[in-house]
């Protein structure tokens, strides 16, 4: 990859120069008054953009990896039931977290591409007293978005928590996390929060507050541990210094950016635009012949696209796309892994990064002896763009 090559892959994604100015500027103490002003416009700033304005915001250092881990860790204990709404390859890890901390997991799969009915969700939560289900919003190894507003009701009426992986979604995708009900929220940096790599962004609601509170014992890892982390969130966003393990200041101050910009755009008008934009590839998409794994529109993400490679091509379309300056990704879901391709458009995309890109895929395909018109996939991304 040179430094002109356009990175689209399902994260990290490209960021804005802004950001990174901030990610490279002069490292200030941990108790700057600047540093402690941004990061206390970051968690507030956080609580806006999953439209939380009840839930506490917690921003840690590490991967959203760690961010799954912290939503299970603080309100599961060991015998309690969870049920996995499983879309994909990240939907199981959250399940072996679960499984890590003692809870009897049971998990409702769907075939890849899919997600399981409402109803049989609903069955499974009458049949058992759960703690929480988890559910993740869109699946980043198979492109499949979940109905996270009826999940997290049904949810509700069970008297299960709802936590939701919005890795490759907040931001994104729409989340009403108050309004739809959703206990924890989270995401990593890295993807629509438009920030590098390194953070935990995780929103979590007064009930599950009080089911962390209500805990028999304390969380075993105190890295992982609300009651360790809540103090210094609320010292920072009340614009006081506090210190529990030192905070990623640039991190930080790159995310205080990137959010801020979020929030200028404001939610309704990203979550249009990501639906403008995925309509474009979509319509790419169709004019190339190409099909997505995902089985349904409703169940199609609109912060990536997951194609299946069209007959005689195979992976090494990833590269012959690279050699025309995109950077894709290959498969992921291990029982499809080498049949399809990924392709991120989320965060600061623009309408010309998806042309350039149908531009490159369609050539690439060419290139690669499929049957496509490049002319027309690239008109087709245009025509749904204007
Ligand atoms: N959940 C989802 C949906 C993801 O896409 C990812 C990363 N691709 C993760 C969790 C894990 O995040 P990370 O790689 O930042 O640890």
């Amino acid at each position: 990859m040179t430094d002109r090559d356009l990175l689209m892959i399902p994260g990290p994604i490209e960021f804005e120069p802004a950001v990174m100015a901030a990610l490279g500027a002069k490292t200030t103490s941990h108790l700057d008054p600047r540093f402690m002003a941004a990061f206390g416009r970051a968690l507030v700033a956080s609580r806006k953009v999953a439209l939380a304005d009840d839930a506490q915001p917690f921003i840690v250092a590490g991967t959203g990896t760690l961010a799954m881990e912290m939503a299970i860790a603080n309100v599961v204990e060991p015998g309690d039931r969870v049920l996995v709404v499983g879309t994909g390859y990240f939907s199981d890890r959250i399940g072996t977290m679960a499984e890590r901390q003692g809870a009897k997991v049971s998990y409702l799969r769907a075939a890849p591409g899919d997600v399981p009915a409402l109803d049989e969700i609903e069955r499974a939560l009458a049949s058992g007293s759960y703690k929480a289900v988890t559910v993740t919003h869109v699946d980043t190894s198979t492109g499949v978005l979940a109905p996270v507003e009826a999940i997290a009701r049904l949810a509700r009426t069970h008297g299960a928590l709802s936590i939701v992986d919005g890795v490759c979604a907040l931001g994104g995708e729409e989340l009403r996390q108050d309004a739809w009900g959703v206990d924890i929220a989270f995401a990593g940096s890295q993807k629509a929060l438009g920030a590098p790599p390194g953070l935990a962004v995780l929103t979590v609601s007064k009930r599950a507050m009080e089911a962390h509170r209500a805990r028999k014992a304390r969380v075993p890892s105190m890295y992982l541990d609300f009651s360790e982390w809540l103090p210094i969130m609320d010292a920072y966003e009340h614009g006081k210094p506090a210190y529990f393990a030192t905070p990623a200041v640039n991190l930080i101050s790159a995310l205080d950016v990137s959010l801020g910009q979020l929030l200028a755009e404001g939610m309704d008008a990203r979550f249009e635009r990501h639906r403008r934009l995925a309509g474009a590839f979509r319509a790419a998409e169709q004019a190339m012949g190409l099909r997505t794994l995902p089985v349904r529109e409703d169940v199609t993400a609109h912060t990536l696209s997951a194609l299946y490679y069209p007959d005689g091509v195979d992976a090494s379309l990833v590269g012959r796309v690279r050699e025309r300056g995109v950077v894709i990704a290959g498969g992921l879901h291990p029982d499809l892994k080498t049949r399809y391709f990924r392709i991120g458009h989320m965060g600061a995309v623009s309408a010309s990064d998806v042309v350039t890109t149908v531009s490159a895929v369609a050539r690439a395909l060419v290139a690669s002896g499929a049957k496509v018109d490049a002319r027309a996939a690239v008109a087709a991304a245009e025509g749904a763009l204007s």
